[in-house]
């Protein structure tokens, strides 16, 4: 721990004694460490997309943009990574706005097996290009209307990152099935794929900011490293909570609960 350590002298003469004021500053250092690790992180990932940009562009003015091929496939990289940006960007504001407190989440009734159905439409167009099949399995005996206390549009963000995810990581012609069930106070879906699957080690980092199993393979997918952590925050802030499992080779499935709309 980190102790900050006054000591005064009583003024005056002959007093014995002295003041101790000790300040633990532990977790003070801890946020401000996460800022700087923040700004670190976050700049060493909008590096790399500045300069692909740059070296394109010299390329192009130093006689690339001739060639119509050439000219064709520089410019494609410059837009893809002026996405990559947009990406990180929009990412790290919302994972900013969630920490800070801001975003001002405003939980209502939120019926969830339509939102599982609609996320699945959302989805198909993705997940036809990758032959993945996609299906929703509701509870053998599923009751009607099972309702999150929940904002709507957090967690549709929540869903869309956890399918989006699942669909990234799993190859051609795997599964991904989405599940949901109900105790009398929480709701609970789960997302699970036949994918690539994380290593034993990596599994509880997963939900760090900007932490990939696999840089290259990450980037090469479009991928942040935030989409995660701003999962655990947004389902946090929803007083609930995600938990994974995952089996490398063989597939991963996440689980969120929520309260249950009506029980408390
Ligand atoms: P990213 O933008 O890299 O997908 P996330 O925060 O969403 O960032 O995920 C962090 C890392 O966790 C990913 O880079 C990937 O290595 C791993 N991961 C997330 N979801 C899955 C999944 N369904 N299957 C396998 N690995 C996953």
């Amino acid at each position: 721990r980190h102790l900050e350590v006054y000591v005064s002298r009583f003024p005056g003469q002959g007093m014995p004694g002295a003041v101790v004021v000790v300040n633990d500053t532990t977790e003070v250092r801890q946020a401000e460490r996460m800022r700087q690790d923040f700004v670190a992180n976050a700049s060493h990932e909008l590096k790399t997309p500045i300069a692909v940009i740059k070296s394109s562009v010299e390329a192009l003015q130093d006689g690339a943009a001739e060639d119509p091929h050439t000219l064709a496939s520089f410019l494609e990289q410059v837009a893809r990574e002026s996405d990559r940006m947009t990406y990180l960007v929009k990412d790290m504001l919302s994972l900013s706005r969630i920490e800070s407190g801001s975003l001002g989440l405003e939980p209502r009734v939120v019926v969830l097996d339509r939102e599982i159905s609609d996320c699945m439409e959302r989805h198909h167009p993705r997940a036809d290009t990758k032959t993945l099949t996609l299906v929703e399995k509701p509870p053998p005996d599923a009751p009607a209307n099972v309702a999150a206390w929940a904002d709507p549009d957090a967690l549709r963000q929540v869903m869309d990152n956890l399918v989006d995810n699942a669909i990234k990581y799993t190859p051609n012609g795997g599964r991904i099935t989405v599940r949901w069930g109900a105790t009398a106070d929480t709701v609970s879906f789960e997302v699970e794929d036949t994918g690539v699957g994380i290593p034993e080690g990596d599994v509880n980092r997963v939900f760090e900011r900007f932490y990939r199993v696999d840089r290259a393979r990450g980037r090469a997918e479009g991928s942040t490293g935030l989409g995660l952590s701003i999962v655990k925050h947004l389902v946090q802030a929803m007083r609930g909570q995600v938990r994974v499992n995952s089996k490398l080779g063989k597939g991963t499935t996440f689980r969120v609960t929520l309260p249950r709309a009506g029980s408390a």
